[in-house]
């Protein structure tokens, strides 16, 4: 810790906080605020060389450290107790070559700034539904979003990265670091920036539809076969339908995001007539706005720190035996607001890598969320028992159906299995890791190799 305290004081620029600081209390939570883990000291690196000169610092101190982005991690894994938080949050520039539909973005860079910086310049990227999320972390792990349909995950938007690795070294990552950050994420080194490409998507049709809450379980049976109609039609690429149950403004209901990707919005107003037959709404949002506007509703909507945890399950379908245990459980969801569950499809161009990676999972599945939140710690004991009843019911159904593993950030340690999920890129992503990070530096990651 010595050498450590000596590098931050001959580096007065690089801001840190200690557990007596003023600022420690506001520097430390992330978006779970029943986070156990207890850091010795948050450092801000401001540059590469700035991460580079800590790493060295602390690997030759054998000091344990993490790495954090937007804080986002659902079991508080950019943590570490008693270790050392680099906390990425000062690296956040995004720098645009419009002309080669690229953009350069800093480690830190949270959904929602990396939109509003984008919109400038008439472009976008796919991105986390909740814009509070860290691009990096959502990205680098694989990255579902409402435009991932139309323009694929976030590992395939990864062009280049900007690394600090296991020495201390700044580098570009060549091909098969790349490959192995493509959905093995930060497991290779501290990502200072990412060359990430972007698309010339200014206005697209987006929003929310809030269908009356009615028989709950009902409606989402009902939804969910039109949905399987629409299925066997054919869904559109451009095409974005993200089904949710909150406690929304009209109480506990089905909340569906709409989301076309397209600057002909003329045929996306078919697709949202369509879909609000499905059933009485009770209020729609979707309008004609930017990607930078539909994220700040989207903001509104989820708490910024929350007590919490997530439940999480791939399947290949939505099948009558799953939509029965929606059904049921749904329903009783608690009454607080911050309580959500979620059912999404990973389809289209989410499935067709365009860059080489080690993101797995990419076939035809719906990601489930059974996400307890809560204001408070004793709140949140009751949401628990709720969403353990309903992910063990989900559990309980035909194993067939069930994706060969879950998606890791959604994932807690204990329940995840690498070999497993990685399969076949499992063996070749240890070899990447022997040949970058020998030593395990960075083994304080979602993905522990
Ligand atoms: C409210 C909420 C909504 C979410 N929505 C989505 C969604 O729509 N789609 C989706 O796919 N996922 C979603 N997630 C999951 C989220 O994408 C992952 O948990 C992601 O890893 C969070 O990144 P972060 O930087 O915010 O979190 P952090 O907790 O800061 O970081 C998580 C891990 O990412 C790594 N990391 C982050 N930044 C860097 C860096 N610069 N260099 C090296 N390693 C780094 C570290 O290993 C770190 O432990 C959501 C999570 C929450 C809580």
């Amino acid at each position: 810790m010595e050498q450590l305290t000596k590098f931050l004081s001959e580096n007065t620029h690089i801001h840190y906080a200690t557990p007596q600081s003023p600022d420690y209390t506001e520097l430390r939570p992330g978006f779970i605020l029943n986070v156990r883990e207890v850091p010795a000291m948050i450092v801000r690196p401001r540059s590469a060389e700035d991460i580079a000169g800590l790493i060295s610092v602390l690997t030759a101190n054998d000091l344990p450290f993490s790495v954090r982005g937007g804080g986002h991690d659902m079991y508080g894994r950019s943590q570490i107790h008693e270790g050392i938080t680099i906390d990425m949050r000062e690296i956040s520039h995004v720098e645009v070559e419009v002309e080669n539909l690229t953009a350069r973005v800093g480690g830190g860079v949270i959904s929602m700034s990396l939109l509003k910086a984008l919109e400038v310049h008439g472009v976008t990227t796919p991105h986390s539904v909740t814009p509070t999320v860290g691009y990096t972390g959502w990205a680098i792990h694989g990255g579902y979003g409402l435009l991932s349909a139309t323009c694929g995950m976030g590992v395939d938007q990864i062009l280049g990265a900007k690394v600090i690795d296991a020495r201390g070294s700044i580098r570009d990552a060549d091909e098969t670091m790349l490959t192995a950050i493509r959905g093995g994420g930060g497991a290779f080194g501290v990502i200072y920036e990412l060359k990430i490409k972007v698309y010339a998507l200014n206005q697209v049709l987006a929003g929310a539809i809030i269908y009356n809450p009615g028989d709950l379980g009902e409606r989402i049976h009902h939804f969910n076969m039109k949905y399987w109609e629409l299925k066997e039609e054919g869904i559109p690429s451009r095409l974005t339908v993200y089904q949710s149950v909150m406690n929304g403004p009209v109480g506990k209901s089905l909340v569906v995001l709409f989301m076309w990707a397209s600057a002909d919005t003329e045929e996306g107003q078919k697709w949202l007539s369509r879909i609000s037959s499905w059933g009485p709404v009770a209020v729609n949002t979707v309008t004609v706005q930017s990607l930078a506007d539909f994220n700040a509703i989207t903001d509104s909507m989820v708490p910024k720190h929350t007590y919490g945890t997530m439940y999480s399950l791939c399947l290949h379908q939505l099948t009558p035996e799953v939509l029965d245990v929606i059904a049921e459980h749904a329903p009783l969801q608690p009454n607080n607001p911050e309580v959500i569950f979620t059912a999404h499809e990973v389809r289209a161009e989410a499935l067709k890598p365009s860059l080489t990676n080690v993101f797995i999972n990419r076939i035809p599945h719906f990601t489930i969320e059974v996400i307890p939140m809560a204001a408070s710690a004793e709140k949140l004991e009751e949401n628990l028992v709720w969403a353990q009843k309903f992910i063990a019911a989900l559990k309980s159904t035909d194993p067939r159906n069930f994706v060969q593993s879950n998606y890791p950030p959604l994932t807690s340690t204990n329940d995840l299995d690498l070999k497993m999920y990685y399969g076949s890129y499992y063996n070749d992503l240890k070899k990447i890791k022997q040949q970058y990070d020998p030593d395990n530096v960075f083994k304080h990651t979602v993905i522990r190799l």
